[in-house]
């Protein structure tokens, strides 16, 4: 599979993203969650990638693992705090097991270094990184994209001509933190092409099913939810049963609406868990 063509098929392109369990009993789990997921025809499976490499094999078992499923891992990469050897070690490594794409990011700072600046021989920023993996390396590359602004970025404008940079040092698809507004996305894109980007604009989704879920979401993207869906949220009160309900009927809508309006597939992100985002795709039947 080749990232660039996937997005081709004229059709809705369904795609989930897991991270790496931290033990093998979570692992076995992943690997039952997945089982049921396939029924979806993924195009992909992402598996995420610990800053500075805390993951490393993890990650690769669950890459093999994927392999072994029959579906087709699309690695992460965070490259702070990794030198260009570790960096080329890591792409000859999944290059070996016959994967041709990757996601380029550049990850987060460790916490406790508030003015990180990154060492000799390491990347400052994924433009860099994605720059390298292009001359050095076979793969396609995807990043990410922030719809309601990086979280660190100096402002929105300055973290567009970010994103464009990326796509013009040679990443062929933008996959976005998740969000639910959709006119985040939109507008998005629409700045992104009238910058000249053309690679497909892929939207992160991330169906909300548990009030507990609310702060992780949150410190994860920094995302605001829509009045309309608090409100919704709100009158459900402790009934786990109708937050979960709101939850799952807000996804459907959200991406009816994405599909709509010329998104080119959703990528999905199951928390590890098939059943929020089952419930969701067999609803839409795409
Ligand atoms: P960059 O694109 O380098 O941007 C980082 C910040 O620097 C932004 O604020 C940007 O505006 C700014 N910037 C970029 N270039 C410049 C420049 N030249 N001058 C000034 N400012 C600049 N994290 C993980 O640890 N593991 C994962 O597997 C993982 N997967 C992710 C998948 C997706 C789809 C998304 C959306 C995020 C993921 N993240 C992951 C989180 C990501 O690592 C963090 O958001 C990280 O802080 C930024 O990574 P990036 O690749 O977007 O960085």
């Amino acid at each position: 599979m080749r990232l660039s063509t996937t997005y081709d098929r004229g059709r809705p392109v369904i795609s989930f993203e897991v991270f790496p369990p931290k033990t093998d009993e979570g692992l076995e789990n992943l690997m039952v969650e997945l089982a049921k997921l396939k029924q979806f025809h993924p195009a992909f499976i992402s598996v995420t990638y610990g800053a500075g490499g805390s993951n490393q094999a993890r990650s690769i078992q669950v890459i093999e693992r994927v392999q072994k499923l029959g579906l087709i891992p699309l690695p992460h990469f965070t490259c702070v705090g990794s030198d260009k050897e570790f960096i080329l070690a890591f792409t000859k490594q999944i290059e070996a097991m016959g994967i041709h794409n990757i996601v380029a990011l550049r990850g987060d700072p460790p916490k406790d270094r508030t003015n990180y600046r990154p060492e000799h021989n390491v990347f400052a920023y994924a433009s860099e990184l994605v720059e390298f993996l292009r001359k050095n390396t076979t793969l396609e590359i995807a990043v990410a994209g922030y719809p309601e602004v990086h979280p660190a970025a100096e402002s929105a404008g300055k973290d567009l001509d970010a994103l464009v940079k990326k796509v013009n040092a040679g990443a062929s698809v933008i996959i976005t933190q998740l969000f639910y507004d959709n006119q985040v996305y939109y507008e998005l894109v629409r700045n992104l092409r009238d910058r000249g980007v053309t690679v497909p604009v892929v939207p992160g989704v991330l169906p909300l099913i548990a009030q507990s879920q609310i702060d992780r979401v949150q410190a994860l993207s920094g995302t605001k939810f829509p009045k309309v869906f608090l409100n919704e949220l709100e009158a459900c009160g402790t009934n786990v049963e109708a937050f979960r309900k709101a939850g799952i009927r807000f996804a459907i809508a959200q991406i009816k609406d994405l599909l709509a309006n010329g998104a080119p597939g959703i990528h999905l992100y199951p928390f590890n868990q098939a059943a929020a985002v089952t419930e969701v795709l067999s609803a839409l039947s795409l």
